[in-house]
């Protein structure tokens, strides 16, 4: 189904994010434990990144079509444009389609680290709009793009980063799903002013990533500019050497987030599930979505 369908046939839906596993036996787990006990916790689809500048390319779609073929889910893959020319993004997406595959998250991706002279190919695209748009015009894909409720790291007014985010709805994507964020009224804003003042239309899709380790979630947030409320940092810090107390807190802050969330009316939730289902199952069990 495409996501347009799958959101007007339910009024919150929830997907689960993997990544390409790195090693045979990561994708050993993944496909014999991690995804069959996701399934149980009926997730509308699943979706895999793609490594910024292509450096999954081919894992991501092999993830991908392996889902499809094995399993009754829907997928959608991620796909990063700085690093691919125009023509090596339309036979990606050519692949996909012959693989069942046609939901995509269009991204920007990074530039790769400690190269300063960074620039796109020449006949590629620079930002997450273009690729939208190139999409759409090749026709038969839903899209969904980034939203930042703190704004991107990149962009210095966070106001400014949501109009942008506006203008790639413009150019026809579907859905926005937004950044992790550990403060609900950073998504309440971020909602309400992208509905109320730019008029966007389209399902705004929250991104929660259930805390597993301190460490983790420090780098993860300091990589992508979302911040940790003062309070969760506190019990964070008291975690820092207990991996599992982490884990459980992060459960149970997950769960009042997502709790929120419900009430507020937010149109779906993505789990950031890092290929694990235990804490993602654990917070569904706890709202009794499972
Ligand atoms: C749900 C989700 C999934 C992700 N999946 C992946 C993944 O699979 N692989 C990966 O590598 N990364 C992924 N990312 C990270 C993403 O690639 C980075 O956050 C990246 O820095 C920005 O990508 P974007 O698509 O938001 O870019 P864009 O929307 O293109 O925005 C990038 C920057 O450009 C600015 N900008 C936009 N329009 C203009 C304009 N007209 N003029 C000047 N500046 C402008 C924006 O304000 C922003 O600062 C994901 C992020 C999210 C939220």
């Amino acid at each position: 189904m495409l996501l347009s369908e799958l959101h007007r046939s339910s009024k919150l839906v929830i997907s689960f994010e993997l990544f390409p596993p790195k090693t045979p036996e990561g994708e050993v787990r993944l496909f014999e434990r991690a995804i069959p006990e996701m399934l149980k916790l009926r997730p509308a689809f699943l979706t895999c990144t793609y490594g910024a500048g292509g450096t999954t390319h081919e894992k991501t779609m092999e993830i991908l079509s392996r889902i499809r073929r094995e399993f009754p889910i829907d997928a959608a893959s991620h796909l990063t444009c700085l690093g691919g020319s125009r023509e090596a993004i339309r036979e990606y997406l050519m692949e996909a389609r012959a693989n069942g595959i046609n939901n995509i998250v269009a991204l920007r991706g990074d530039p790769p680290k400690g190269v300063a002279d960074f620039r796109p190919p020449a006949d590629g695209f620079r930002l997450a709009r273009d690729l939208v748009a190139f999409i759409k015009e090749i026709g038969g894909f839903d899209v969904a793009v980034a939203g930042y409720p703190e704004g991107h790291p990149e962009c210095p007014d966070k106001y400014l980063d949501w109009q942008r985010l506006a203008a790639k709805v413009e150019a026809g994507a579907d859905a926005i799903i937004t950044q992790l964020f550990y403060d609900n009224r950073d998504f309440f804003e971020f909602r309400d002013y992208l509905r109320g003042k730019l008029g966007v239309k389209v399902p705004i899709v929250a991104g929660v990533l259930p805390i597993l380790s301190t460490h983790q979630i420090k780098r993860f947030c300091g990589l992508c500019g979302a911040k940790l409320p003062p309070g969760v940092l506190d019990r964070l810090d008291a975690y820092a050497d207990d991996d599992e107390a982490a884990r459980q807190y992060g459960v149970e802050l997950a769960t009042r987030m997502c709790e929120e969330l419900i009430r507020g009316g937010v149109d779906g939730i993505h789990f950031y599930t890092l290929n694990r289902s235990e804490s993602t199952g654990m917070v569904l069990r706890n709202l009794a979505l499972a």
